[in-house]
């Protein structure tokens, strides 16, 4: 019996090295030359690069965090009837079921750890939350969870035509996200409480899919984070924050941080925020006395995705402009 539970857990092993994120529909024309048309859903009117991940809506100021694919099936009165399935093995972290309460209608979060990162897939939009769903339930991968379709809050609704999954991978920013938007904006509504889009830092579905349909077993979703292009750098005098603990493989080493003790963090953030090299930095290499100061900005980055608005040059100085310091504020907080 042991010598089969070994070979099991092998097989098993080799699966998730191979591959960690499978489609989440039937819609596979994304893996074919030329599939494009076939597999994303543009805005309307708009081509099908809008429906891709990044900063592909209105002129690239405003950002989509997942892709939308195209739903392959439907009923006799035109509504989609595709399943939606677990991109990975994984857990239920959260599920809302009252479209009126987001834009994403009826969504699904999973939880996922892949090759020892915390990583979170967003199913948006849904006709049915499967009915059994409960928070904190084992999904394996490919196991349905809801029916795709188009529900959303937003003024202007999804037509039949455009029915579609909107698909996401996620880091997770900040556990205590609650408590911290309760203090920084007292006003705001959370419906949902830490699975709020502002705590969600969203990498791009198709490079991810792509770039493991190529590498095969080789594909590691660490290098494929540790190859983001750089935004900017900031550097933080906090000596602990949950990324820290949650995503610990992108800290890199910081020498004289390990002789004098560590009394903060150099951070190289892509465009969409995400934190993807951590050096540790002793209190004689931090400059000034602020809580945090932006080191650097990569202008040709800044210019062909400056959707997040993370940053701003006013004058000949660059800044980090609100969105910037919000999310500063909530990862260390
Ligand atoms: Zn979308």
């Amino acid at each position: 019996m042991g010598r089969s539970l070994v070979w099991c857990a092998g097989l098993m092993t080799l699966a998730a090295q191979g591959q960690p994120f499978q489609l989440p529909t039937d819609n596979h024309a994304l893996f074919d030359q030329g599939g494009e048309e076939r597999f994303f859903v543009g805005t309307i009117g708009k081509p099908w690069l809008t429906g891709t991940f990044g900063c592909v809506r209105s002129g690239g100021w405003q950002m989509h965090e997942g892709i939308d694919i195209r739903c392959l099936q439907r009923d006799r009165r035109g509504e989609p009837t595709d399943a939606v399935r677990a991109t990975a093995d994984g857990t239920v972290a959260y599920f809302s079921t009252r479209p009126s309460l987001s834009n994403y209608g009826n969504y699904v979060i999973l939880r996922h750890q892949v090759g020892g990162l915390e990583v979170y897939s967003l199913y948006a939009h849904l006709r049915e939350v499967r009915g059994d769903l409960k928070s904190g339930q084992s999904v394996r991968a490919g196991e349905q969870v809801g029916v795709l379709g188009r529900t959303t809050n937003t003024r202007e609704s999804i037509s039949k035509e455009r029915a579609h999954l909107h698909f996401e991978l996620n880091l997770l920013v900040n556990d205590r996200f609650a408590a911290w938007q309760r203090k920084t904006f007292p006003h705001q509504r959370n419906d949902h409480g830490e699975w709020n889009g502002q705590n969600l830092l969203a990498i791009d579905p198709r490079a991810i899919l792509l770039r493991q349909h190529k590498e095969g077993a080789r594909f590691s979703l660490l290098g494929f984070l540790q190859d983001q292009t750089e935004l900017c750098r900031v550097v933080v005098r906090q000596q602990y924050f949950p990324w820290l603990r949650r995503y610990a493989a992108l800290v890199r080493p910081g020498p004289r941080a390990e002789q004098e003790g560590v009394a903060g963090y150099e951070l190289a953030l892509n465009y969409n925020g995400i934190p993807f090299e951590l050096i540790p930095r002793a209190a004689s290499e931090i400059k000034g006395k602020t809580k945090y100061q932006l080191l650097s900005v990569n202008e040709s980055e800044y210019h062909k995705n400056p959707g997040r608005r993370l940053v701003a040059k006013r004058g000949t100085r660059w800044e980090l402009a609100s969105a910037g310091r919000n999310l500063v504020e909530l990862l260390t907080y």
